[in-house]
């Protein structure tokens, strides 16, 4: 192609010129038009890469994933928190399908850039969000992105709570109905039967006590309604209260019921609820060892007094470890429910041990399972 000529040049322009007058459509030749063509761009990229600055401000404080998508359906400009989205780490230039993989969103993005207003919830594999898909001016779409996956799932686990804690409290009642529904059926004329009737009643309603009491004081934990009173507590005595609470119990089933705290240990913590942690790990303990021992332990660790509760049970598979303090979570559910266990006991251990600022962890193998309480040393 020969160069172009300063005559071309005018030509072009003097057409333009008439055009733009109101003359008829100007023809520019084929090098003319592609000169325009490539003005045109680099204005046009000049206007998509330097941004006016309160403009960037605005989508990169955006909490959520923001995004401009061009007519053409690529994303024009985007904030990092669209970005981190795309596989790359860089999602200008890309489709919402290649940086989502999502047909959902790419068939609301058509329909939003043909000027159709949308809210949509996008699940991706690990994620989910609220997206909002607003038309903008200059027939683009503005895209938003809100990161709704830890509501979906707290919503999820307040919903698995619900059915949970009514399937719980439904067994005690339908046990209780049915006996008493059998003793004013006639059992109750037969002493030996009735007795054996209200028997069950009584462990019944038992159950339902430490139910509720259970899902009191969970849900008080929970919505941080418990107030914990700090001060030094003395293991040993608490160590002391656990052997006198649980003796019989360990007796009854042959266990070696232990504690060996130095005296004058002391933690910092609060009293009530140490106790109650000691006890429900005791407790559980003693339930769940068939021979042995099971020992209560307490031992300075620098800062720190850790408090032990071991036993030489039939410890758990490892792969139930990182669960077990979850709500109603039961290794052998059917045992636990029989030894009379409501599921909470360690769930609520744990938000006692951490209200007072500890941790609580648990190592489990053939030779048993040992809860360690680390708390700060008084
Ligand atoms: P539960 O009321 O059923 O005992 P917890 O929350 O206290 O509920 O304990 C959850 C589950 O952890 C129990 O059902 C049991 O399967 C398991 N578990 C807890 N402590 C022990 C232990 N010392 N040895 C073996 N399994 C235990």
């Amino acid at each position: 192609m020969p160069p172009l000529g300063r005559t071309q040049v005018s030509a072009a322009l003097r057409a333009l010129r008439a055009e733009l007058a109101g003359g008829p459509h100007a023809d520019l030749g084929a090098e003319v038009s592609e000169l325009a063509a490539l003005l045109l761009e680099r204005e046009l990229r000049r206007f998509t890469t330097v941004r006016d600055p309160a403009e960037q401000e605005l989508l990169s404080s955006l909490p959520d994933a923001a995004a401009v998508v061009a007519k053409d359906g690529r994303v024009k400009v985007c904030n990092a928190a669209f970005d981190a989205l795309a596989a790359g780490g860089r999602a200008a230039g890309m489709t919402p399908l290649e940086v989502t993989r999502s047909a959902e969103l790419a068939d609301a993005v058509k329909r939003a850039l043909e000027g159709t207003a949308r809210r949509l919830d996008l699940e991706l594999p690990r994620r989910s969000f609220s997206v909002q898909l607003t038309p903008l001016l200059r027939g683009e779409v503005l895209l938003l992105l809100r990161d709704t996956t830890e509501e979906r799932r707290s919503a999820a686990t307040k919903r698995d709570f619900v059915a949970n804690a009514s399937h719980e409290l439904r067994t005690p009642v339908a046990a209780i109905r049915g006996a008493a529904e059998t003793l004013l059926s006639g059992a109750l004329e037969q002493p030996e039967a009735a007795r054996g009737f209200v028997e069950i009643v009584h462990r019944q309603a038992e159950r339902l006590a430490r139910l509720t009491q259970d899902l009191l004081d969970l849900s008080r934990l929970e919505s941080r309604q418990w107030r914990f009173e700090v001060a030094p507590v003395d293991l040993e005595a608490l160590a002391r209260m656990a052997l006198e609470l649980h003796g019989p119990a360990a007796q009854k089933k042959g266990l070696a019921l232990r504690a060996s705290v130095p005296p004058g240990l002391l933690a910092l913590g609060d009293g009530r609820a140490l106790e109650q942690v000691v006890v429900n790990l005791v407790d559980n303990a003693v339930k769940y060892t068939a021979a042995g021992s099971v020992t209560v332990g307490a031992e300075r660790h620098g800062e720190d007094v850790r408090l032990t509760v071991a036993d030489t049970g039939p410890g758990i598979e490892p792969h139930h470890l990182a669960r077990l303090f979850e709500r109603f979570y039961r290794v052998d559910p059917g045992r636990a429910r029989e030894a009379g266990g409501t599921g909470l006991g360690l769930a609520i251990a744990k938000h006692l041990v951490q209200g007072m600022g500890g941790e609580i962890t648990v190592r489990s193998g053939a030779e048993g399972t040992r809860f360690d309480v680390r708390l700060p040393a008084a």
